[in-house]
Formats: structure tokens, C-alpha cells, sequence
């Protein structure tokens, strides 16, 4: 199905392939193509409150690490986001760290595979279950990768909702949602007459709104990095303007890209990703940090991830290593911080301020990668 700014449609044939392709690697058994992920999570929120008509004050935990699309689509759909923190050395979120901030009241769980990195879903699919609380996995930055046990990532819960937009594994464009049992599927045909969709915004004002939602983000997480804001006052400072971003997270799905093209491509992109992956893992094996290597159990690379060990040097770090030419991003900040530093995370905290991002995308090869080490290891902090 394609949600459009009116109306709900069969997908179409430029779609299929890549449709067809998601539902054989997850076993799901219907997919909701969107403009974006953060409207498949709104959808996603949506059905998870139909399914629990009992709960007056829905709840919904998701990862602390993370961007804010998560939380911010559930304040979207009503729902009051609650924040599990993750393992400080994985950015992973665990089930002890779900269980801490499950109330009567929640009613979905969402878990992100990190980076690339996994999370493995047994234990917390059969405790999710337990509880009534739905499970929504979200593997955009491990599309195509795979479970300890060989299945594919995608199939460890009952929904599953990836971006393919720019940044991403698959670059096409757009949003889906997979879900994997039939109680889902009815549940997202009523809730999809909820999504008011965005026709009014135009594209200048859209650009301009995503720019402007960046860099607040990026100067709030520069303040709580200087220790210049509590949290608390970035919380507050945060949720007063974030309604003026809603508009930016209800978007319809454009049924003329391919997305086919984009679906036969993902095997090699695969290949490449990992390739890059093992070489920046062989240079810089020697250094003053951590290297996540999930990837290599997973099969998927998003980006190559260093975790410094002294996190002051985060920020003059990267800059070295930009000036020199390279892509470098360290974005992730602990997002209880801005929604509900009440509820702590200190995994997520330490995680963020030591974490710094690499390239494996296709806009880079083995040289820009042997090149971008070389950079890395002379501006290493000591
Ligand atoms: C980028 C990203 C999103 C948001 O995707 P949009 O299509 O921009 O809404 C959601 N989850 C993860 C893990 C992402 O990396």
C-alpha cells in the first residue's frame, strides 16, 4: 500500500520489486510506503494505540540513542516517549534497560539496530509479547543485515519500519512500514485514516524547516557538551518550539521514484560497505579508541564508528580530520536529554560524547578510506 496526501493505494509497479524483495527477507506480510520513516513511525504509534484501546495515556520506550524522530512521532501520535539507555560501548539498547521503563501504560517498544550493529530481539519479542506492548523494529541502518541465528534483521518483531532516504542504505527516497502479523496489518489499515498527511507545506519551507531543526539540535547538543545548559533547560528550551517541526514528519509517499532500481542495487552496496568497513577496522586497530565491529556479525555497515576513549577531544578530533578533507559526523547525542532527562541514561550519554563517525558509502572508495586513516591517526588524541 502507498499512503498519498488523501487517499491509501495499492503500490505501484516502480515499487514492487523492492516491496516483494522486503517482505521474502522479513516474512512480512503487507508493506506501507510513506515519505519517510518518521511518518511509518507515527503510522506504527498509531496502530499501537488501536491495539490497546485500555490505555487512557499511552506510553511508548524507545532508544536514548538515536536522532529525536523516534520520540518526536510519538508526541506526533499522542504517545508520551519514554527513553531506555543503552550499553555504553555498543550504543545497543538491552532488555533490563527496556524492562526499567515499561509502565502499565506503554504500549510499543521501539529498538534501533545502531550503525549497523544489532540488537538481538528473543528475548525482548517474547517478554514484549508477555506484556501486550507491540515491537517495532527499526533496522534502516542495517537493512540487509542479519541475526546471530542467520535471519535477516527486519524479523525479529511485528513491525518492522525503515528510511530510505538520503544518508541511508538504500538512498531512493521515502518510508516503509512491514508488518509481520495480521492483527498489525487491520490495525494499520483503521489507523491509517488518522495520518493528516502534509499537502500545505511547500518544498522551499520544507528545506528551510529541516535546516533550522538540525541546527537547533546541533546547538542544544553543543551546550549540554560544554556543560553550558542542564539538561533540564534544553528540555525545556526543546519542547517549547518542537511543535513548530511537526510539519516536517507527515509525509506522503512519491509514487514516481524507483525504488526497483534502487532494491537491485542493495546487494553490491552491501559488498562495498563491508569492504570499507574491514579496511578502516585493519588501520586503525592501533589507536585511542574502540572500534564497534558489529558489523562484522551483521553482515551491514551504516558508517564506521570510533569511540574515543577520552570524549573531551570529541569536537577537536573530528574538526582535524574535516579540515583535512574527510567526512567525519558525530550527531548522536542522548535524546532523553531534550524530551525527559528525568528518565537517565548514562550509557547513552557516555556513548554519544565518545562517538565519531565514518564514511562507507557509495561517494567513497578504498583510497578516500587508507587516506581518511592516515588523517585519523595523526590527529589522534593521545
Ligand atoms: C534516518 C533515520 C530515521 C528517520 O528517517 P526519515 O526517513 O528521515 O524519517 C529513522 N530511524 C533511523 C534508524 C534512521 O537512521
Amino acid at each position: 500500500m502507498i499512503l498519498l496526501e488523501h487517499a491509501v493505494q495499492p503500490t505501484p509497479a516502480t515499487y514492487q520489486h523492492a516491496e516483494a524483495g522486503l517482505l521474502e527477507m522479513t516474512g512480512g506480510i503487507e508493506a506501507w510506503w510513506s515519505g519517510r520513516a518518521a511518518t511509518a513511525c507515527i503510522h506504527a504509534y498509531y496502530a499501537a494505540r488501536l491495539l490497546r484501546p485500555d490505555v487512557a495515556h499511552p506510553q511508548a520506550v524507545v532508544p536514548a540513542m538515536m536522532c529525536p524522530t523516534a520520540a518526536q512521532a510519538a508526541l506526533i501520535a499522542g504517545i508520551e516517549p519514554r527513553f531506555a539507555d543503552v550499553d555504553a560501548d555498543s550504543g545497543l539498547v538491552t532488555l533490563e534497560n527496556i524492562q526499567a521503563r515499561c509502565t502499565p501504560q506503554t504500549v510499543a517498544v521501539v529498538v534501533i539496530h545502531l550503525l549497523g550493529n544489532v540488537v538481538e530481539l528473543d528475548a525482548i519479542r517474547v517478554w514484549c509479547h508477555d506484556q501486550r506492548i507491540l515491537l517495532i523494529e527499526d533496522p534502516t541502518q542495517a537493512l540487509g543485515g542479519r541475526f546471530a541465528d542467520g535471519s535477516f534483521t527486519g524479523s525479529g518483531a511485528e513491525l518492522a519500519l525503515y528510511s530510505l532516504n538520503r544518508t541511508k542504505i538504500i538512498e531512493a527516497g521515502g518510508g516503509v512500514l512491514v508488518a509481520r502479523s495480521a492483527r498489525v496489518v487491520d490495525a494499520l489499515h483503521a489507523s491509517a485514516a488518522q495520518l493528516r498527511l502534509q499537502s500545505s507545506l511547500d518544498r522551499e519551507t520544507r528545506t528551510q524547516l529541516a535546516l533550522s531543526s538540525r541546527n537547533l539540535h546541533h546547538s542544544l547538543a553543543g551546550l549540554l557538551r560544554m556543560g553550558l545548559a542542564a539538561p533540564q533547560q534544553v528540555a525545556q528550551a526543546f519542547l517549547a518550539v518542537r511543535p513548530a517541526y511537526e510539519p516536517l514528519y507527515l509525509l506522503a509517499c512519491d509514487p514516481s521514484l524507483d525504488l526497483n532500481a534502487a532494491w537491485a542495487a542493495l546487494p553490491a552496496a552491501l559488498v562495498h560497505r563491508l569492504e570499507l568497513a574491514r579496511l578502516y577496522a585493519e588501520h586503525l586497530r592501533a589507536g585511542s579508541w574502540k572500534l564497534l565491529t558489529g558489523f562484522e556479525q551483521s553482515g551491514v555497515c551504516w558508517r564506521f564508528s570510533l569511540l574515543l576513549r577520552d570524549g573531551s577531544q570529541q569536537v577537536a578530533f573530528s574538526e582535524a580530520v574535516r579540515r583535512d578533507g574527510f567526512h567525519v559526523s558525530n550527531l548522536y547525542w542522548a535524546a532523553n536529554q531534550f524530551f525527559r532527562p528525568q528518565d537517565a541514561c548514562p550509557g547513552a550519554d557516555r556513548f554519544g560524547r565518545r562517538v565519531v563517525n565514518l564514511w562507507v558509502d557509495q561517494t567513497v572508495d578504498a583510497d578516500y578510506v587508507r587516506r581518511c586513516c592516515a588523517s585519523l591517526l595523526a590527529h589522534a588524541p593521545q
